[in-house]
C-alpha cells in the first residue's frame, strides 16, 4: 500500500453531516490528514432548498453551497466527489473505495445520510413521477414542469403531491405560489398531523388552501395510469386512490419518507437499530472501534431524550457532525445538543421547531392560531418534549433551555 493510501480521518458521505465534521477538524486545529469521500457528483450542499427556493428557481446550486468553492483546498481537505465507499474493513481499518483504491484510516465517520422511500404500486415506473432528495432531482422537477407547461394549453400542468409530510407541504406550496396549483394527497386527515397533531394540521391545512393549494386527506394511492389507461410504460397521467376513483396528474412528486442509507454500514458489519440506522452510544460511536456515526443515518442513545432517537433534520445533522469532531479533538461528554428543525411552506408559513415530541398528551398553545402566529409546547405528564414556534410566535430560547434542562413543567405557566 502506498503512503498516499493512508488517511487519518476518513469522512464517508458528501452531506451536512460530513462536511460540519471537515469544518469543526480544521476550525479546531486538527493538522491531521482528512478525506471525504462521497458518490455525489457535487460538493456538500444543502438539501433543504431542494423544495423551497432552489425549486422556485430564486436559488441557485452555489449559493446552497455548505462550504465555499475553495474552502476543501484552502484547509487541506481531500474532497473526493464520485468517490462511493464500497466496504470498510472495520477490523484492519480499510475503506475500498469506488476507485478501486484501497484507503486506511485511523478514525472514520459513517454520514452516509438516508434515500427516499419509494412507492411500489402499480405504474409506479411511469415517466412523470418524481422523487426529491438532491438539487438535481428538483432541477429534474422543474424541467419536467415547464415541459408539461408547454404541452398543456392555459400553461399549468396538474401536479399531484403524495405525501402530507414535509417534502410533500413544501414542495405543493413552492409551486402553487410559483403559479401552478397543486393537489396534495395523503393518507393522514390532514397535513404535518403525524409531526404536530391534529389541531396544528388542520390550521396548516387553511393556510396551504388559503395559497391556493388543494388538500385531500384519508386517501390511499394505489396506482398510476397512463393516458390509454395501462400502468406499464409512458407517462403518467392519473393517480388511482383506493376506492377506485383517479385524480388527473401530468406531474407527480411521491415524499413518502425516507429511510437510512446503512447499506455500507451492513457490509461492514456495523450494528444497527431498530430504526435501521447506525446503533451508536451517547457519544455517536458505533459498535466498531474507531468508527463513528452521524447525521440522519445516526440511531443514538439520546441523553437528552432518554431513548434512542434518530432525527432526519439538517441542523440536526450538522450538529451531530461537528460534535464528532470535537470528540476526537479531546472533547468528551455525551452529545445532549437539542434537536432543531425548520420548515417554510412558500412565504405562506415559516415554523422552527425542537424536540422533536415523539409523543405527548398535551400540548400548550402560546399565541392564537386565528392571528396566523403562535407556539406550541408539547408536554408528556409534566415533562416538556418538544416546543413548536409558527411564523415567529413564542420564545425559542427560553423553549431550548427548558428541554435542554429536561426539568418538569408547569403548563399553567407556559403562557397557554
Ligand atoms: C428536499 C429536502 C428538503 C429538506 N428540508 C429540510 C428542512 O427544511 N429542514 C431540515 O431541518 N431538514 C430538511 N431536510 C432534511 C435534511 O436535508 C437532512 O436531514 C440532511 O441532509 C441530513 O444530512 P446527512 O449529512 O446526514 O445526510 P445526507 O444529506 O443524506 O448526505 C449523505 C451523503 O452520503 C452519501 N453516501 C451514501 N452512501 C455513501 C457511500 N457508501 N460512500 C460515499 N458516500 C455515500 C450520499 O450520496 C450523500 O451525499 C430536507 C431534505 C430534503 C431531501
Amino acid at each position: 500500500m502506498s503512503s498516499e493510501s493512508r488517511t487519518d480521518v476518513l469522512l464517508i458521505g458528501g452531506g451536512i453531516a460530513a462536511a460540519s465534521a471537515a469544518r469543526a477538524l480544521r476550525e479546531g486545529g486538527f493538522d491531521g490528514s482528512v478525506v471525504l469521500a462521497t458518490r455525489e457528483l457535487d460538493a456538500p450542499y444543502h438539501r433543504p432548498p431542494g423544495s423551497k427556493e432552489h425549486l422556485r428557481g430564486e436559488q441557485d446550486q452555489a449559493e446552497a453551497l455548505i462550504l465555499p468553492e475553495g474552502w476543501w483546498e484552502e484547509n487541506a481537505v481531500d474532497l473526493r466527489l464520485r468517490t462511493g465507499v464500497l466496504s470498510l474493513d472495520a477490523g484492519a481499518k480499510v475503506a475500498k473505495l469506488q476507485t478501486k483504491e484501497e484507503l486506511a484510516f485511523g478514525r472514520a465517520l459513517v454520514a452516509t445520510g438516508a434515500m427516499v422511500r419509494r412507492l411500489s404500486v402499480d405504474g409506479s415506473g411511469l415517466e412523470g413521477i418524481h422523487y426529491l432528495r438532491s438539487l438535481r432531482n428538483s432541477d429534474t422537477i422543474r424541467g419536467d414542469l415547464a415541459d408539461a407547461a408547454e404541452a398543456e394549453p392555459d400553461g399549468r400542468p396538474r401536479v399531484v403531491l403524495v405525501g402530507g409530510s414535509y417534502i410533500g407541504c413544501e414542495v405543493a406550496a413552492s409551486l402553487t405560489a410559483t403559479g401552478t396549483p397543486a393537489t396534495i394527497l395523503m393518507q393522514e386527515s390532514e397535513p404535518l398531523e403525524r409531526t404536530f397533531g391534529s389541531e396544528i394540521g388542520r390550521w396548516v391545512r387553511s393556510r396551504l388552501e388559503a395559497g391556493g393549494v388543494e388538500v385531500r386527506g384519508g386517501v390511499d394511492v394505489v396506482g398510476f395510469r397512463n393516458a390509454e389507461g395501462g400502468d406499464g410504460e409512458g407517462r403518467v397521467a392519473s393517480v388511482v386512490l383506493a376506492d377506485g376513483t383517479a385524480v388527473a396528474a401530468d406531474i407527480v412528486v411521491a415524499g413518502v419518507g425516507a429511510q437510512p442509507d446503512a447499506m455500507l454500514a451492513k457490509r461492514a458489519g456495523l450494528e444497527l437499530g431498530e430504526s435501521g440506522g447506525i446503533r451508536c452510544d451517547d457519544r455517536l460511536r458505533t459498535s466498531a472501534a474507531g468508527i463513528w456515526a452521524a447525521g440522519d443515518i445516526c440511531e443514538y442513545d439520546s441523553v437528552l431524550h432518554g431513548e434512542r432517537v434518530r432525527i432526519e433534520h439538517e441542523e440536526a445533522a450538522a450538529a451531530q457532525g461537528a460534535y464528532v469532531a470535537r470528540q476526537w479533538l479531546g472533547e468528551d461528554a455525551p452529545f445532549a445538543e437539542v434537536p432543531y428543525f425548520f420548515s417554510d411552506l412558500a412565504d405562506w408559513v415559516s415554523f422552527e421547531s425542537l424536540g422533536p415530541a415523539r409523543r405527548w398528551d398535551r400540548t400548550v398553545i402560546q399565541g392564537s392560531l386565528d392571528e396566523d402566529r403562535f407556539a406550541v409546547w408539547f408536554l408528556e405528564g409534566d415533562r416538556a418534549r418538544g416546543y413548536a414556534s409558527f411564523n415567529g410566535g413564542g420564545d425559542l430560547d427560553a423553549a431550548r433551555a427548558v428541554l435542554q434542562a429536561g426539568e418538569s413543567v408547569d403548563a399553567a405557566a407556559l403562557g397557554g
